[in-house]
């Protein structure tokens, strides 16, 4: 069984994302409700061209709701979908949230771990940013 680990890229650059998804020896399944970014490096496109054979998108598994309490789109499709990788990969589920208590992958991750017994492992960016200070 491989293990489930969850990642928030707002405070992360792609290339500690990739550093990581080669650390991790894991594929990354983007479970936004819609790729698209201001951040030009994490759309759909872009995304697809780096990490082509390693990156799924399964908006199935994205947060449709705009706020409160998430709703999954689709979660027995996408759990089916990851229920193909598990078994034999590492998977990494990407959203955008830097707060793993206000995203929807903490609540899929759960769901994982119960449905296939796999270990999950919440990932934190390498480096905290500290503000600048003026005097
Ligand atoms: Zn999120």
């Amino acid at each position: 069984m491989g293990t489930l680990f969850t990642l928030g890229y707002d405070e992360w650059d792609i290339e500690e994302i990739e550093a990581a998804r080669i650390e991790c020896d894991a594929g990354i399944m983007d479970i936004r409700w819609r790729q698209f970014s201001p951040r030009r490096e994490f759309q759909l496109e872009e995304l697809l061209k780096r990490w082509e054979g390693n990156y799924l998108e399964v908006p199935q598994l994205g947060n449709t709701a705009i706020s409160g309490d998430p709703r999954i789109c689709d979660l027995e499709k996408g759990m089916k979908i990851l229920g193909q990788f598990l078994p034999t990969n590492n998977v990494i589920l990407l959203c955008r949230c830097a707060s793993l208590e206000q995203c929807h992958r903490g609540m899929i991750a759960e769901e994982a771990r119960q449905r296939f017994g796999c270990e999950v492992i919440h990932l934190s960016p390498p480096k905290t940013v500290t503000p600048p200070t003026f005097q």
